[in-house]
């Protein structure tokens, strides 16, 4: 990172849009033929990690919510030495648009893909035009109709849309748990230990706005 990126990190106009963090990862990527669009999530989260250990250095202070007891701990995580989660693609049928698993309980064949960045980005913008209209946010069944290419064939995504809704839950956790599986990234999972109440387990490192804007 370079006063330039800062620009951009600082800029209260591309911060309003939420533009921020794809400005910057295109502005640090060297080899402009690669579009950041189409990167995969993990690879761009590896971009991001990158990005801020040069610009603020890896030692990433942030607060973590107990998930038992709801208290406020504060962790420093060391960057550097966050670990690279593989892609475990064994016992999966590659096909041209992805990966074709058979689901347990309605036998419908589905072609899964990776998402890319592009994806992530559009349902950040519909779950905050859902949140604005007072609808119910679906996370769930959103990332599930983005991550289905195809199921028995049908690629139309309304159909897709009507059908997540109406999958058992150990059909839609069976895609969920398959995607966790195949889907390099870096593992941005942390060994906790609540000062409070003392449970103890893995939680997912919050994104806050520390990580780019660190207090100094
Ligand atoms: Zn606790």
């Amino acid at each position: 990172m370079t006063a330039k990126e800062e620009d951009i990190l600082t800029s209260e106009t591309l911060l309003k849009q939420g533009l921020a963090i794809d400005r910057l990862v295109r502005s640090v990527i060297v080899d402009k033929s690669i579009n950041p669009d189409t990167l995969l999530v993990g690879d761009k989260n590896a971009v991001l990690v990158a990005a801020r250990m040069t610009g603020f250095g890896p030692f990433y202070e942030v607060g973590i919510t107990c998930p038992s007891c709801g208290s406020q701990n504060e962790a420093s995580v060391n960057l550097a030495e966050l670990e690279i989660k593989d892609s475990d693609t064994r016992e999966l049928q590659r096909v041209d648009n992805g990966y074709l698993i058979q689901l347990p309980v309605t036998k419908i064949e589905v072609v899964f893909r990776l998402l890319v960045s592009k994806d992530e980005t559009i349902i950040t913008k519909i779950l905050e035009q859902r949140k604005k209209k007072r609808q119910v946010e679906s996370m769930s069944t959103l990332l599930l109709s983005s991550l289905i290419y195809s199921a028995n064939g049908v690629t139309d995504r309304d159909q897709i849309e009507s059908l997540v809704e109406k999958l058992p839950l150990r059909d839609s956790h069976f895609i969920r748990d398959t995607y966790d599986r195949i889907k390099p990234d870096i593992d941005m999972t942390l060994d906790f230990e609540c000062s409070s109440c003392s449970h103890g387990g893995k939680v997912g490192m919050p994104l806050t706005a520390e990580f780019f804007w660190p207090r100094r």
